[in-house]
Formats: structure tokens, C-alpha cells, sequence
């Protein structure tokens, strides 16, 4: 098997496009197949080498490798089609040369009236293939040329998701296959690419379906069989209606930089529009092994941000924990931690995050307090309020002198040593706990007392409960006055 993604370097890289290259990467490594990548770059107007670049990074991101591109090579490229025009003439020639395609010079005004004149007898408004016989030559000025569709019968295909679909050759115009300009168009192009480049199995949206029977129409004109077809349903916004940016971020890259995980995009990604029996969770290998073309669902999924926040916890989760802290790096330095202080207490700080936070953006805001300097705490004022007041100066005081005879700095040792206090004192837990975690984070509510002690480490705990007994004195001093 030989798939192919083939991206139109005119934006980012959208989900929808993330899906279908998905898609594409799962059936060629089940399959033991090829995954060719193909640059689409024909429109110059809107094709930018930053876009590609964009493309190419995000691809990678998702470890979506190809097997032949960009980057990469390959023995069928080349596999930008800015560098294949020189492909497509011979075939239009050809074409030409069969009685399969002609020559067409009329004005655009004439193909308005031709239009016009089919519309007002009640038919299709389409080209009237007024040129269609007359076997014009080079030499007959500005024309394009037009394939001789087939005036009876119809031009079907067996969709692996659709099942046949099939079009009366009379609906279908005859369509350009060279512009004026001597390019030939998308439907041409991507018909001598996919041939060229020995493509079996063209897997795509639905958006695309309308142009199958023109392709199909093509392959058998140059006498080609057609490739396999699938076309996979259209991503739907949270409201029924086609995914598009008025429904929130819809590039790849919006996601890495919210703080997505790759493992949960793809996992999320392959849901809208595959099933597999009720399963959820799916690493890309576990993927390779039961993706099929049979699963793709011809409804398509809705975009559910909650669903795709609940996979990204998942997915921290099950990251190894090493890992995760080294990806959440760069977003604990965005949310303002010190790149200095982050030593090795972030496997440790990360982990006492982890269950509730959804993304890394919000990993890294909430371990945020662990790599500061005490100085740049984020504190809420009704936290301290509450918190710390003259009533607990006394409970620091006491927990200071437990902490301070602490050895075994662990969430065990911590434990062990602070609950025997607690109890001989008679103090409730959260008389300490509260006091302390607003000591250490600034706010009231964060990580477990004992893995969040354990994880800060001694040194930064006891300098920052002594600034919150401090605090409390403070109060208590201006109480008596
Ligand atoms: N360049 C086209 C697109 O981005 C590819 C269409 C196809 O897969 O045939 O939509």
C-alpha cells in the first residue's frame, strides 16, 4: 500500500489535515505500506514557504514520519508540484493527441451565455462543449483545454466509507484540464501525482468527494486504473456544523502552545470519525495495530474540548514521569517560574500537579510556586487573611520545631513526624495544612500537604513557613496592641 498526505502550503497545519494525515500514517505502517508526503504549493498566491516549514514541524510533532518527501527523498519525487510541471504537459498532449480532450477558446462571455441558454431550457448550467468538435488547433489564441467527458453512462467508485457513488457523466461538464496560463488545475494535477508516485489508496475528507468522479474520469482517459478511494467525514464544531476558527483554535499549533500533548491529539484525532468499539484511550502503536479503513464512521465526530482536555490528563498520566517534567518545562518558565531554580525537585513538584491539571499551560501555572524566589509568590490576599492570622503563629511555631528535626525529608518521614504533634497537641490537621500550604504556594488551595512539604524540599519549606509564622506574629503583635 502507498498513501499520501498532500497539504496545501496556504495556512497551518488544521486538525482536520492532522486527521487525514493520521489516517493516511496508520494504514501505511499497519499495512507494512509507504507514507509519501506531497506539497500541494501549485497556488502562488497563497503558498508560503513558512506555512510548509509550519506543516513539516507539526507533522513531526505528532510523529506522523514519512516514508518519502520533504526532508526525506524518495525514487518517485520530486514531491513539491512547483518542481513537477514539467510532468502534466505530456499527458494533456496526449489527451489532445487521442480525441480524449480539445481545445477551447471561448470568451468568457460565451461560456455565460452557453450557461445561460442550458439554464433557460430547464437543464444543468454548464459548458456548453460548443468547442467539443471542432478539433481546434495550438494555433486558435488564448484557449484552454477541456476533457471530453463521456455524454452517456455514468462514472462510479466503490468508497471504502461511502460505498459507490455514482454520477451521471451527463452532470459532469467538461471540465478545463490546462488553463490558459498552460497549468493544468488541482483535478489533473493530483490525478498524474498520485499515478506518478504509485498511490494506491487515496484517503481524504469528504470535501473532496465532488472531485473524485472528475479524477476517476481522468484515470480512465489516460488509461489508469484508479487508486482505492476513502473519504473520511468533515470534523464538526460543537454546534453541528463544519469545524472552523469561529469555533476556537483549529490549527495543531494553537494546541502544542495550549499545552496539549501530541499522544492525547492523536488520540483525540482519531475518534472524530474512527471507532474501534467503545475503546478511548489508544497510543499511536496501539493504534497501528487495529486501525482500518472498515472503522471510519460516515458521521464525523463533534469537536469536544472537554473530551480532548479529559485524553490530555490521561496522557500526563501515563507519561513516565521524567518526561512529563521535561515537557513541562518550558511551560513552567512561561507561567514565570525561574529557569535557575528548576532543579532536580521538578520530577517530584511536577507529579504533585499532575491530577489537577488538564494541560501543561495549567501544569506549569500551578507548579509555578515551587521556582520562584520566595519574593515572587503569587499571593491571594484572602487566602492570607484566612489563613494566616494571630492564632497561628503559635501552630507554626510548634510545626518549626518538628520540621526542623525532620532526617528523613520524604512524604513518609514528613508524615510520620508531624502527625504524632498533631494529635498530642490535639490540633486538626487542616489548622496546619491550610497555613502552611499558603505559606509555601500563596494561595489556599494547591498539592497535598506532605508531597507538597516533600517535593519543595527542606530548605525552601522551612524559609518559607518561617516567613508565614512571621507574618502571623506580625498580627498577632498588632492584635495586642
Ligand atoms: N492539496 C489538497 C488539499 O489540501 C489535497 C487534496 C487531496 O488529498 O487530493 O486539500
Amino acid at each position: 500500500m502507498r498513501l499520501r498526505f498532500a497539504p496545501s502550503p496556504t495556512g497551518h497545519l488544521h486538525i482536520g489535515g492532522a486527521r487525514t494525515a493520521l489516517f493516511n500514517f496508520l494504514l501505511a505502517r499497519r499495512h507494512g505500506g509507504v507514507f509519501v508526503l506531497r506539497i500541494e504549493d501549485t497556488d502562488r498566491a497563497r503558498s508560503r514557504p513558512e506555512y510548509e516549514e509550519e506543516i513539516l514541524r507539526d507533522l513531526r510533532w505528532l510523529s506522523l514520519d514519512w516514508d518519502e518527501g520533504p526532508g526525506v527523498g524518495g525514487s518517485r519525487g520530486p514531491y513539491h508540484q512547483m518542481q513537477r510541471l514539467d510532468h502534466y504537459g505530456p499527458y494533456i498532449d496526449q489527451l489532445l493527441a487521442e480525441g480524449k480532450a480539445y481545445r477551447c477558446n471561448c470568451s468568457a462571455e460565451r461560456i455565460q451565455q452557453g450557461r445561460e441558454a442550458l439554464q433557460a431550457a430547464g437543464r444543468k448550467p454548464m459548458y456548453d462543449r460548443h468547442c467539443r468538435d471542432l478539433d481546434l488547433g495550438p494555433d486558435c489564441g488564448e484557449h484552454v483545454v477541456r476533457l471530453k467527458v463521456p455524454l452517456e453512462g455514468s462514472t462510479a467508485f466503490d468508497d471504502h466509507v461511502r460505498g459507490r457513488v455514482e454520477i451521471d457523466n451527463a452532470e459532469i461538464d467538461d471540465f478545463v484540464i490546462r488553463r490558459s496560463n498552460g497549468l493544468p488545475p488541482y483535478n489533473f494535477v493530483v490525478v498524474v501525482d498520485d499515478h506518478e508516485m504509485g498511490i494506491t489508496h487515496v484517503v481524504r475528507g469528504e470535501d473532496h468527494i465532488n472531485n473524485t468522479p472528475k479524477q476517476v474520469l481522468i484515470y480512465r482517459a489516460l488509461g489508469w486504473e484508479p487508486p482505492e478511494f476513502a473519504h473520511a467525514p468533515l470534523i464538526l464544531g460543537p454546534d453541528g456544523s463544519r469545524l472552523s476558527k469561529r469555533h476556537g483554535a483549529v490549527s495543531v499549533g494553537a494546541y502544542r502552545e495550549e499545552g496539549y500533548l501530541p499522544e492525547a491529539l492523536v488520540n483525540y484525532l482519531v475518534r472524530l470519525g474512527w471507532s474501534h468499539g467503545d475503546d478511548e484511550v489508544f497510543s499511536l502503536d496501539e493504534l497501528i495495530s487495529v486501525f482500518s479503513l472498515d472503522g471510519i464512521t460516515k458521521a464525523g465526530g463533534r469537536w469536544d474540548v472537554d473530551k480532548l482536555r479529559w485524553l490530555n490528563q490521561v496522557w500526563m498520566k501515563r507519561l513516565d514521569p521524567a518526561d512529563l517534567a521535561e515537557r513541562a518545562r518550558p511551560f513552567l518558565v512561561a507561567a514565570g517560574a525561574d529557569p535557575a531554580l528548576i532543579d532536580d525537585r521538578l520530577v517530584p513538584a511536577v507529579l504533585t500537579v499532575r491530577e489537577r491539571a488538564r494541560t501543561l499551560v495549567e501544569l506549569g501555572e500551578q507548579a509555578r510556586f515551587y521556582f520562584v524566589p520566595d519574593d515572587a509568590l503569587d499571593w491571594d490576599e484572602q487566602a492570607v487573611k484566612k489563613h494566616i492570622k494571630a492564632s497561628t503563629r503559635p501552630i507554626l511555631d510548634g510545626l518549626l520545631a518538628v520540621l526542623e528535626g525532620v532526617e528523613d525529608w520524604s512524604q513518609e518521614g514528613l508524615e510520620a513526624a508531624v502527625k504524632p504533634w498533631v494529635e498530642a497537641e490535639g490540633i486538626k490537621l487542616g489548622k496546619v495544612a491550610q497555613p502552611v500550604r499558603v505559606s509555601l504556594t500563596g494561595k489556599g488551595v494547591g498539592p497535598g500537604l506532605w508531597e507538597m512539604l516533600a517535593a519543595i524540599g527542606r530548605e525552601v519549606a522551612l524559609r518559607r513557613i518561617r516567613a508565614g509564622r512571621d507574618k502571623a506574629a506580625a498580627r498577632e503583635a498588632a492584635a495586642g496592641r
